[in-house]
């Protein structure tokens, strides 16, 4: 599933090849994605120009001339390339003043391309309600800590609600706990002044960390198709039974929220 800093990737690549470009027509499929594809107003799109490559959250924001914005969201598996159309799954087709057209792919379909009416962002339910971008400085240790306070959810949970932060999927949360030494099940009303200074320098860093690397896959956005999957080295996601990189005792992982979570618990002590 292509998280925040996939998403930022693709944003770059927008920014610095669909940004300036005209549309000369969309073609779309007639399969729904997580909602129908608003057919009529893609078409609508035609003599247009993109105008800017905004993200929050994991939707993209392509604006365009006339003050419309494009919302893309890449759900589980879809995709924005540059390529010749015509494969399977490929659902909208973007065809530009310059070749190849751009087209948003999408096999499992919980993607989402939507597009906004001038001031449409206010009302739209997908983007109303979110916490801050993890990367701005509205996200720092004071801010969680007013967002922990009082509350007894598992400091993981607490991590991975949009409306608290977007964008910490469940890897980035279960390192970001790991390397600030932090337990995932711990009351978040627990944590005191330097464990919420050191998760915050964490989320901030592992992000930053999977965009570099994530940028450097951004040639794969003009052709191959398969873009943005980095190779992050994991500490303790996915490797429960393995030993820990620091103690080299076991990782353990618990089920919280229906999703696996992976920690050490010689590092990260409740
Ligand atoms: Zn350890």
């Amino acid at each position: 599933m292509p998280e925040l800093p996939e998403v930022e990737t693709v944003r770059r690549a927008m920014q610095q090849h669909l940004v300036g470009r005209r549309v000369l027509g969309v073609r779309t499929s007639a399969k729904p994605l997580r909602q129908p594809l608003p057919a009529a107003r893609l078409r609508g799109l035609a003599g247009d120009r993109f105008t800017g490559a905004r993200r929050r959250a994991k939707y993209l924001l392509l604006d365009l001339e006339s003050g419309r914005t494009l919302l893309v969201h890449l759900g589980m598996t879809g995709n924005l390339v540059f390529r010749a159309p015509g494969e399977k799954h490929d659902h909208v087709v973007f065809v530009l003043d310059r070749e190849p057209p751009l087209v948003f792919s999408d096999p499992r379909r919980f993607g989402l391309v939507l597009v906004l009416d001038p001031e449409g962002e206010e009302d739209c339910p997908y983007l109303r309600g979110l916490g801050p971008e993890p990367l701005e400085r509205g996200f720092d240790a004071a801010y969680l800590e007013a967002q922990c306070r009082g509350r007894r959810r598992p400091v993981k949970a607490l991590l991975m609600d949009n409306a608290v932060v977007v964008g910490v999927g469940n890897i980035y949360a279960s390192e970001s706990l790991f390397r600030a030494r932090i337990h995932p099940l711990v009351p978040a009303h627990q944590l005191g002044p330097d464990q919420l200074k050191a998760l915050v320098r964490e989320v901030k860093s592992i992000l930053r960390e999977s965009i570099r690397r994530g940028g450097t896959t951004i040639g794969d956005y003009l052709g191959s198709g398969e873009g943005g999957r980095f190779q992050l080295r994991l500490s303790v996601y996915g490797r429960a039974g393995e030993n820990c990189l620091v103690c080299e005792g076991p990782v353990a992982s618990a089920v919280l929220g229906g999703r696996s979570t992976f920690y050490c618990p010689n590092c990260q002590k409740k």
